[in-house]
């Protein structure tokens, strides 16, 4: 499980268990546990209103630079 943080803050967004071992591009809704996350006009925003990502259909697209994580990634 990943634990997913603002770059900016720190602040702790979600939890995300992340299949196999490439990099966080999308973060999936249904493998996501909301921790201080704020989705507002489709974007996935930080509490100090830092945007990390994007809101699409099933996933969040999220922008590289804006998030940190720690934790492990499970194999596929
Ligand atoms: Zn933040």
């Amino acid at each position: 499980m990943l634990t997913i943080r603002c770059a900016k803050c720190k602040t702790k967004l979600f939890k995300y268990k992340k299949i196999g071992q490439g990099q966080v591009l999308r973060c999936y809704k249904d493998r996501i546990e909301p921790l201080e996350m704020i989705i507002k006009n489709g974007s996935l925003l930080c509490v100090c209103k830092n945007v990390v990502g994007i809101e699409m259909d099933s996933h969040f697209k999220m922008k590289t630079h804006q998030f940190i994580y720690t934790g492990r990634k499970e194999n596929s």
